[in-house]
């Protein structure tokens, strides 16, 4: 049977889903099902990290397991891990030596630097520990090539595709926010493999969608239009979690998916932008960014795009989930809220479609905040 792969980068070529292994945690028995399946789904590249507990050890096991009993998908397994910016020389030596033991290999074809989301992690990987870190680990063959992830900003994400030392990298591509595709194609005309972060739950929760979503969607499943969205695009290749089986049916459905949207998926997605369009009317956030700076530091593109999926496409566990992610999250994420407005009115005449945004973000709170949990006593 055929198998598709993508580029990535200078290393081997992948499939165009990528297992990501942080859901199958329970025990190297899972750990080995959840390989064998995706091997039955046309992937052979696994994406884990030392932050994702005991993911790498386990996944060594299975991957030794596996091998024994000659089970590998066609030209064999590619494997992905990260190291956090920001460790001594001698902390991320000792970390990628930690990583090659537990995968019982002796390199990785991908190492990530995992969380480039400030500039101090951009600066720590270009010309402090980190560049000495990447430079060891390559000078000794203990990595293929170096990329990173980001969930930074634009600017920042563009700073550190323009510095040339990176052959992938991992973002946030969406068919619900294309926000960061104009990056993801550059790079990719650039010849560095993007792997998109998990469509299906940073998408927006794709796989419990909204009677909204279903319906704006019809007749294609709305996970399934989003990853064909970005395969369309030419995005390397999709993570996804797999805690059982059944959860790469549509990777396996899918993993020969890397033609051009045909006519009816791309009439699915001018619906669904129309449908979203149409509900938000005159109050749409255009995400121009325009508004910015805020003197309280209000985030308010990223706040209006909650609301704009709140409201367009009924996204209710989602952006609920978001925003009440935000100050939890530490660099990963937005740290203030939309109750921090003070209604100044500074941002205001800079926004071209004239919206009231306190007025907005108030609403947007209000939608959004988590209720306060019910007292089980007293
Ligand atoms: S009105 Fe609110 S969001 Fe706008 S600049 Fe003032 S504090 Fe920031
Ligand atoms: S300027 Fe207006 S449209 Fe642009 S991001 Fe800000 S609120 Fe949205």
């Amino acid at each position: 049977m055929k198998v598709v792969r993508r580029q990535f980068g200078g290393g081997p070529p992948v499939s165009l889903f990528t297992l990501g292994t942080m859901r199958a945690l329970k025990s190297p028995k899972q750990m080995y099902e959840i390989l064998e399946s995706a091997i039955s789904a046309g992937i052979n590249h696994l994406e884990t990290a030392p932050a994702y507990g005991p993911a790498e050890r386990f996944l060594g096991e299975a991957l030794h397991q596996l091998k024994s009993e000659g089970k590998e998908p066609i030209g064999g397994w590619v494997i992905t891990s990260k190291v956090l910016p920001g460790q001594t020389l001698p902390e991320g030596q000792e970390q990628i030596k930690g990583i090659l033991k537990r995968i019982r290999v002796s390199q990785i074809n991908n190492l990530a630097i995992h969380g480039i989301n400030l500039n101090k992690h951009l600066d720590w990987a270009l010309k402090g520990d980190g560049a000495d870190l990447i430079n060891w680990a390559e000078d000794q063959g203990l990595i293929g090539q170096i990329g990173f992830s980001s969930h930074g900003s634009y600017s920042l994400i563009e700073e550190a595709l323009n510095s040339e030392r990176f052959k992938f990298c991992s973002l946030h591509v969406h068919l619900l926010n294309q926000d960061n595709l104009p990056l993801a194609l550059t790079a990719l005309s650039n010849g560095l493999g993007v792997m998109a972060i998990s469509p299906a739950d940073k998408g927006g929760h794709l796989y419990a969608p909204s009677t909204a979503l279903i319906n704006d969607c019809k007749p294609i499943p709305p996970l399934e239009l989003a990853y064909r969205f970005l395969l369309a695009q030419g995005i390397s290749t999709l993570t996804l979690g797999a805690c059982k089986s059944d959860d790469l049916e549509l990777a396996q459905k899918l993993s020969r998916s890397d033609e051009p949207l045909n006519k009816e998926e791309n009439q699915a997605i001018e619906n669904l932008l129309t449908q979203g369009k149409l509900r938000l009317g005159e109050s749409m956030c255009g995400q121009c960014k325009e508004c910015l700076p805020c003197p309280q530091k209000v985030p308010i593109p990223a706040l209006l795009h909650l609301r704009n999926l709140r409201i367009g496409h009924d996204l209710e566990s989602f952006t609920k989930e978001r925003y009440n992610l935000i100050g939890k999250a530490g660099h990963w994420w937005e740290s203030i809220n939309a109750n921090a407005c003070n209604s100044c009115g500074e941002c205001m005449p800079r926004c071209p479609k004239e919206l009231p945004i306190p007025d907005l973000l108030k609403e947007t709170h209000e939608q959004l905040i988590a209720s306060p949990q019910r007292r089980l006593w007293g």
